[in-house]
């Protein structure tokens, strides 16, 4: 039986864009205008950095209980708050409990469950293949360079919670900032790896580097001969798609680059990162259209969360709806087994079910491909590609070829979406193990 609940998709939904003052709803912004609203520097200085502002802006909106779930909230998430007003304001603060933007950015204590045995805090193993500081390079062709540790947003659900925003109440981290000596050291790095040709720039996020830093990090790139394609890595135009319009001096070092690129014959492009069609308005569409005018091509990665997107009808609508504005929907991404996010983790056969029904609504090339990152560094495999599921005890096994021959990887289903048998099977260490090895016997 499928795990999709299969209900009416509305076929032009996807070309609907809110354009409404949304943001009058909220108490502390019903008096701020569609021009301040609109202004890149108005959304930074008033993102939401503590749990005290968000009572302070919402006012009687804000059940006490609900303050109270948030400040408990903060004890447990690794990730700190920040979150621009477009984003806050599109919460729907009559139920903040279900709202799958609330649920991304404001952690509810109430929310949380225990982690995974297996979970780790680096659980892709990013660090173990960093040759260099801010680097993994683990694909022949391709590596990951992560100039900085912040973000115009933090995530709940983000996979670098281990050093992404500062401390928490319950995690300390190295985050750091723009260091152009590191910088210097990756691209000396690079220049000795004529396999790469292919940089993705993330962190952290794009938006948080200044015009100049772009600039830095374009043309030291782009000057190695043999990297042929960079990818800029941001949130931003889900989050906060009013720096695209109105902070020129940012878009303007992104156009130049990818203006320098072409000059080259190297393409520069823009992944992003929408992961609910509710983070969608007019505002994005608008972005949208600027960026695409100038040329450069948007992908898009989402991460695949229960009771944010896990329902066809959320994912039909996110996909066809990127697709429309232009952005190529590229990966959807089960979610990492890392700290603090098994609420949002969903089976693999979740996420087999659901790219099952995805695929066809829209065309091929505008249908993500659903993927498994593999714990362990075996990097992205596709769900269906597993080479055993024991369903039942929720083990899958995978291989990675190209990346790591010879080595097998593990990805384990959240143990409270299993049978009170299989529950009770995971509370005994000897017997996870046991249920591994068995696991793993099926495909040695
Ligand atoms: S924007 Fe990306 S790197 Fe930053 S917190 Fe969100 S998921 Fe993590």
């Amino acid at each position: 039986m499928s795990v999709i609940d299969h209900s009416k998709i509305r076929e032009l939904e996807h070309r609907n864009f809110r354009n409404d003052d949304f943001w009058k709803e909220i108490p502390g912004w019903s008096s701020v205008t569609r021009g301040e609203f609109a202004d890149h520097k108005w959304q930074m200085k008033n993102s939401i950095r503590k749990v005290e502002q968000v009572e302070k802006i919402l006012g009687p909106k804000l059940a006490k209980e609900h303050y109270q779930d948030i400040l408990a909230g903060q004890k447990i998430t690794p990730m700190n708050i920040r979150i621009t007003p477009y984003i806050f304001a599109l919460i729907d603060w009559s139920d903040p409990l279900n709202d799958p933007l609330r649920k991304q950015f404001l952690p509810m204590g109430s929310q949380f469950i225990k982690d995974h045995p297996y979970y780790k805090s680096d659980s892709l193993s990013e660090d173990e293949d960093s040759p260099v500081p801010m680097l993994t390079h683990r694909y022949p062709d391709k590596a990951l360079f992560l100039p900085t540790t912040i973000c115009p947003v933090y995530c709940s659900y983000c996979t670098r919670s281990r050093i992404i925003g500062g401390s928490t109440e319950s995690i300390e981290k190295e985050t750091y900032g723009a260091n152009q000596k590191k910088w210097d050291d990756v691209f000396a790095y690079l220049q000795t790896k004529p396999m790469i040709e292919d940089i993705v720039i993330s962190g952290g996020d794009a938006y948080m580097l200044t015009p100049k830093q772009i600039l830095y990090i374009g043309q030291n790139l782009l000057k190695i001969p043999h990297i042929r394609r960079i990818r800029l890595a941001t949130k931003g135009i889900a989050i906060f798609p009013q720096k695209i319009l109105t902070d020129d001096d940012w878009f303007g070092a992104v156009k130049e680059i990818h203006k320098l690129g072409k000059a080259f014959g190297k393409q520069v492009v823009i992944h992003t990162h929408f992961s609910s069609p509710r983070e969608i308005t007019k505002w994005s569409q608008m972005a949208m259209d600027r960026i695409f005018q100038s040329g450069i091509i948007v992908r898009n990665q989402a991460v695949l969360q229960s009771g944010v997107n896990n329902h066809v009808d959320e994912m039909v609508l996110l996909t066809r709806q990127v697709g429309f504005m232009n952005v190529q929907p590229y990966y959807v991404y089960l979610h990492d087994m890392v700290p603090g996010c098994e609420h949002f983790r969903t089976t693999l056969r979740e996420g087999v079910e659901l790219e099952k029904a995805v695929r066809g609504t829209t065309a091929g090339f505008n249908t993500p491909t659903f993927v498994c990152d593999l714990p362990g560094g075996g990097g992205k495999r596709h769900v269906a590609s597993y080479e055993y599921y024991d369903e039942e005890n929720g083990i899958s096994v995978w291989k990675a070829p190209h990346v790591k021959p010879g080595e097998f990887f593990t990805y384990f289903d959240p143990i409270h979406k299993l049978s009170p048998d299989a529950q009770e099977r995971w509370k005994d260490a000897a017997t996870q193990k046991a249920m591994i090895d068995e696991a793993l016997k099926k495909v040695k």
